[in-house]
């Protein structure tokens, strides 16, 4: 070999190395994220960077549509995917030629890991992101660890565990391959006929603003960087939660304030918090489809709330400004609208890529458009470390999800959500005399307790509200037996009704479980749920024959709800001697609503939203003007069932020395009030502040939540408890839209529920004018 030829063969080797080393800088983990970024960018070309922006259903999961669906059932469905003139194949092959950034519903890590191996094999090995409904737990995946649902964890009115869930989730979503939570759902529910009412923190901004920050930081860590952390999506943007009448999706319509002083509220909150992604509303705002509300996802949420995130379309929502909504004459301008005015990736199929990249070379559409979305979803990708490691450890799933600490603090968190709504003293039940108890109901003895978007879970895993009033009430030398009333609340059938019944006469107490079953396999059979809305609140079904047919020849019954929505029934209250909402507890339900009913936990929970008496009643909120009530019904009562952040206890408190400071100086108000608890029990009380203001230059509402504490007080003690509002929470929008307090008198109301009769007042005065 001529000597002359080594050094070049190094020269040559040098500059392949020092290429090399130029090509993977995006893959260099020491650098700076940004610097990454704009490498990885710089080498992308225009396909490359819109199939970042395109999300598909996982393959397993369209595997399990049925087959051959019509296209229009494909457009119509909430759940089932396909895609038409798709096979399977062809969408792992679109992974591989980079036009796939995201997929949803990967149900399994190992299906996980083969979609991230195909991605692998990609000319710029971009991995995947993953995303999922965890919307309290990883529910979608079998065996995660099943909270309680969002309205049931709103009933705690302790914030703290709505982060817990955040975190906890994260955890067992990244050892499982995913890495992005489709939740917070931070819609204000104001008209609990929508199926959806179980997902959300309730009908309180407030209330919906402090848990949705809460999970939010769980989810995100702050930063979610890092391979322990995933990143959430506020939903949906955005006034879903109050449909013209009650049907998921249709349309609302609302003026400019109620939609600033309700429902954007949590958004704004949301991100100061600093979410990484909002998912857009399946519905039009005042007439714009709000998957191409410019003006409020450009305009008011990137630009005046400085959202600095991505937005993800709701599923197959911009097809739908073609195909429902009649106003882009075909998917290509449809694509166009909503990324034009502001959406940054498509759930979920094929065509947007297409068209996405025609709007682009026809100079239609901005590039600049495409080059946010993609650098905003590879950000995500990056900082979450997948470009150092998108595959999970399959070994090590078993020692991640459905833990001991998680599974405690499921239990934890049910047991401090549970609403005891009625109670003439039959609860507790005591033990100094062993007692024939009867569980019945249709949600007796089975998963309802789980809520909505959960898969069909272990049995082992979960504990039903018969299990767990067996293994107490056994403990405690009582006889406790089951009869399946029908677990089909569609099917109850007369001889159910008979049958279980006369079951009923023997025994000394009789617990019925009834309510909703939002279970989303169960598709036709479930009762509520999303798309499950309902024309009425009553009991679904037969479910009120069934009780009063039990009634009729056992009055000793208590009522226990599984339901992730108001269930508006007076008949129960007059007749039912104690009533208890469990919601939707999670995984360890049926035990921490056994331990409520034998008083070895002493319920605390609070209703996070009006029960309504009637569906004739609504809108049905307890922040309504002044105006709502100045006339009557002819024939219903104008209270609603129960009041928003009612629940009894065993314990008993009361109320006093409650006093007000103004501290113009720090613009600040400190308030403080003792709070009794005069039984021989101990309790949490969950103290509700409210304030009103007197006179405005527009309509307030009556009241509105302005702070709350749950606080474990001793028996036969008392406890300060101690609150600092600042004056910009007491707010609004003037007749100018000004954000602003006028100066005047503010009365402020303190208790355990937002009912008049249980709250003491006080008033204060602010003297000048402030704007925010
Ligand atoms: C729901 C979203 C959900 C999405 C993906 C839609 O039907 O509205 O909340 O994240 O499906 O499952």
């Amino acid at each position: 070999m001529n000597n002359m030829k080594y050094p070049s063969i190094i020269f040559f080797m040098f500059l392949i190395f020092s290429c090399d080393n130029q090509e993977i800088k995006y893959l260099n983990s020491d650098l700076s994220y940004e610097e990454r970024l704009d490498d990885l960018m710089s080498r992308m070309t225009l396909e490359e960077k819109v199939g970042q922006m395109c999300q598909y259903v996982g393959l397993n999961y369209l595997s399990q549509s049925p087959k051959n669906m019509t296209a229009e059932e494909i457009l119509n469905s909430d759940s089932q995917a396909s895609y038409k003139g798709f096979k399977k194949k062809d969408i792992a092959q679109m992974v591989v030629d980079g036009k796939i950034g995201s997929f949803l519903h990967v149900l399994t890590p190992e299906e996980a890991n083969r979609l991230q191996g195909l991605a692998l094999k990609s000319r710029l090995k971009i991995p995947l992101l993953i995303g999922i409904d965890a919307i309290h737990g990883n529910g979608m995946v079998r065996g995660s660890t099943i909270y309680p649902s969002p309205i049931t964890i709103a009933s705690t009115f302790d914030d703290q565990f709505a982060f817990d869930v955040g975190r906890q989730t994260a955890l067992e979503m990244r050892a499982t391959g995913s890495h992005w939570a489709f939740t917070p759902n931070i819609d204000v529910l104001r008209d609990p006929r929508w199926g959806r009412v179980g997902e959300t923190f309730g009908e309180d901004p407030k209330l919906v603003s402090n848990m949705g920050v809460k999970m939010i930081s769980g989810l995100q860590l702050e930063d979610y960087t890092g391979n322990n952390k995933v990143i959430a999506c506020a939903k949906h943007f955005v006034a879903g939660s109050e449909p013209i009448n009650g049907l998921n999706v249709s349309p609302m319509d609302i003026s400019e304030r109620t939609l600033r002083e309700i429902y954007l509220k949590p958004f704004k909150a949301a991100v100061n918090s600093g979410v990484y992604t909002i998912m857009a509303a399946h519905n039009e705002i005042n007439g714009i489809p709000a998957h191409m509300h410019k003006n409020l996802m450009t305009g008011v949420l990137k630009k005046e709330f400085g959202f600095d995130g991505f937005f993800i379309s709701d599923w197959l929502d911009i097809e739908r400004i073609h195909t429902l909504h009649n106003i882009a004459k075909d998917l290509k301008e449809a694509s166009y609208l909503s990324v034009d005015a502001g959406m940054d990736m498509h759930m979920h199929g094929p065509y947007f890529l297409e068209a996405v990249v025609e709007l682009v070379n026809e100079g239609k559409l901005s590039i600049d458009r495409v080059d946010y979305a993609a650098s905003k979803i590879l950000m995500a990708k990056f900082k979450l470390g997948l470009f150092e490691n998108s595959l999970v450890d399959l070994d090590d799933v078993i020692n991640k999800i459905q833990i001991k600490e998680h599974i405690e603090k499921s239990l934890e968190i049910a047991r401090k959500s549970i609403v005891l709504l009625k109670n003439d003293g039959t609860l507790p039940i005591r033990d100094f005399k062993k007692k024939r108890i009867l569980v019945t109901g249709p949600n007796a003895n089975n998963h309802a307790i789980l809520g909505d978007w959960t898969k069909p879970q272990p049995k082992e895993n979960v504990i039903t509200i018969f299990e767990g009033i067996k293994t107490i009430g056994s403990e405690k030398g009582h006889t406790v037996d089951y009869f399946d009333s029908n677990q089909n609340i569609r099917k109850i059938s007369d001889d159910d009704i008979i049958t279980t019944s006369r079951k009923a006469s023997g025994y000394d107490h009789v617990i019925v479980v009834v309510g909703d079953n939002s279970l989303r396999h169960l598709r036709k059979n479930k009762t509520a749920g999303e798309n499950m809305g309902r024309s009425a609140l009553d009991l679904a079904g037969r479910q009120l024959e069934l009780l009063k047919e039990i009634h009729r020849f056992n009055k000793n019954i208590t009522v226990v709800f599984v339901n992730g929505k108001p269930i508006a029934e007076p008949w129960i209250k007059d007749n039912i001697k104690s009533i208890v909402e469990s919601w939707e507890p999670g995984q360890m339900g049926g035990l921490a609503v056994a331990e409520v009913l034998f008083g070895e936990v002493n319920p605390s929970g609070k209703l996070p939203l009006t029960f309504p008496r009637s569906v004739g009643q609504l809108q049905m909120i307890y922040n309504h003007k002044p105006s709502q009530y100045f006339h009557k019904y002819a024939f219903e009562k104008t209270a609603p069932l129960y009041h928003f952040g009612h629940g009894l206890s065993y314990s008993k408190f009361n109320y006093s020395n409650f006093e007000l400071i103004n501290d113009e100086k720090n613009k600040k108000i400190l308030i403080s009030v003792d709070v009794s608890n005069t039984s021989d029990i101990d309790g949490d009380e969950v103290v509700q502040l409210y304030f009103r203001d007197k006179y405005s230059s527009v309509t307030r509402p009556v009241k509105e939540l302005v702070a709350y504490k749950r606080q474990l007080i001793e028996s036969k003690s008392s406890t300060v408890i101690d609150f600092q509002i600042d004056y910009e929470d007491l707010a609004f929008y003037d007749r100018e839209m000004n954000y602003c307090v006028e100066p005047g008198e503010f009365t402020f109301m303190v208790g355990g529920s937002s009912q008049d009769s249980k709250l003491i007042k006080n008033e204060i005065k602010i003297n000048k004018r402030y704007e925010y």
